[in-house]
């Protein structure tokens, strides 16, 4: 069986002419995956007869399903388990931003100023990182690109009519792992014929992955770069993202600053702030020394404590400070408190919870 969604637009059009169809049907089969969001090929009504049989018989398009879902107090982060065909099961975050807080749209997720998607990319995660909740629970296996873009379409389907209007990759698994992947899943989301997201509304998170900083920047696209930091000094980030061994700061600080000068683009660092561990006023001293003249922004991300990681989170006036002498060192600061990505960051803590009581519903804990 082939799935659909694991085919670039030159692939199912080689497909299609090995058929014998003529080319302009793959268009047309992109429209009604990628635009109507349909999963069954009976509804593909302007093809003929003919091929929908013979897409029946030998192709798909995968729809994971949902085994769990959480929403958060205000119901503006929804966490869904989503199995694989394979039965494997990993996490997908939709997080929605009101036009106004206390705005009273706030029930009707239609009518919300953004609606992310956070997807994930593997199955785990090898990277090891102590605070995550997905690092804790080891690797299984990388999705395949069908698969990474099989989770837009999920909440794609669930908010149609209105439109996601942002991707974050920064769910479960080192997204530069295996960059091709990766690469392919944002083309098919890019593509004007296929999904037509935006490349500035799409944003990949990497733990410091430095030839994928180094291919994405040659890519010359305009995707967002975040690059998950955590520590100013090689010897706490050691230990708190396992990568920094064979990736120092020195050389990722090198790769970030191409990064930002062969694109232009602002370079976001993500920085999860851990109770007396790496929210020091000295250490955010060294990070803004270590950040100056970079064309970037800090993403501050208090904490989201795991079941199992002796990490805490910091104390709101310990995120204040360390964010005040950031700004006061010019370097463009924002904390994010409850929503976007220290939610999406969670990742990897429903299914942690689901595998020790798969009956998982409900609220979310926090
Ligand atoms: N592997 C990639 C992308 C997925 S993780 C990366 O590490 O960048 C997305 C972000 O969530 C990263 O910045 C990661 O460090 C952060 N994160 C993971 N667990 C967290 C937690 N418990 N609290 C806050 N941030 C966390
Ligand atoms: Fe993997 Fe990112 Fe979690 Fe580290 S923080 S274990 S790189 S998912």
């Amino acid at each position: 069986m082939i799935d659909l969604l694991n085919l670039t637009k030159k692939e199912l059009r080689d497909l299609i002419e090995s058929w014998g169809e003529p080319a302009y049907r793959a268009a047309q089969i992109d429209r009604w995956v990628y635009r109507e969001l349909v999963t069954d090929f009976d509804a593909m009504t302007d093809l003929p007869r003919d091929l929908r049989a013979r897409l029946n018989e030998l192709a798909r398009i995968s729809a994971p399903h949902t085994i769990a879902e959480t929403a958060s107090a205000d119901g503006l982060t929804r966490k869904a388990l989503l199995q694989l065909g394979d039965g494997q099961t990993i996490e997908t975050v939709l997080m929605l931003y009101p036009d106004a807080p206390g705005s009273p749209q706030l029930e009707e997720p239609r009518t919300m100023k953004r609606r992310t998607v956070c997807v994930s990319t593997q199955v785990g995660c090898p990277m090891g990182c102590p605070f995550c909740a997905t690092g804790q629970a080891g690797y299984i296996r990388n999705l395949t690109p069908g698969e990474i873009v099989a989770q837009v379409l999920h909440f794609a389907r669930e908010l149609s009519p209105a439109p996601l209007t942002n991707i974050v990759i920064m769910g479960m698994g080192e997204p530069f792992m295996k960059f091709d992947v990766t690469w392919q899943a944002i083309a098919s989301l890019t593509d004007p014929a296929r999904f037509g997201m935006g490349a500035r509304r799409i944003t990949v998170s990497t733990a410091g992955e430095i030839p994928g900083i180094e291919r994405l920047a040659r890519k010359k696209s305009q995707i967002n770069l975040a690059v998950s930091l955590h520590a100013p000094d090689d010897a706490l980030r050691d230990v708190l993202v396992p990568l920094n061994r064979k990736y120092p700061l020195r050389d990722l600080m090198r790769a970030a600053r191409a990064y930002a000068e062969q694109t232009r683009r602002r370079v976001t660092f993500e920085y999860a702030l851990m109770d007396g561990v790496n929210d020091k006023p000295e250490q955010a001293r060294a990070l803004a020394q270590m950040l100056r003249g970079l064309l970037c922004h800090v993403n501050l991300i208090p904490l989201n404590p795991t079941a199992v990681s002796p990490y805490k989170r910091s104390p709101y006036e310990r995120v204040k400070q360390f964010e005040r002498i950031l700004l006061d060192a010019n370097i463009p600061t924002t904390v994010r408190v409850e929503k976007g990505i220290e939610i999406a960051a969670g990742c990897g803590q429903l299914r942690q919870a689901a595998s020790s009581k798969p009956q998982t519903t409900g609220k979310e804990e926090k």
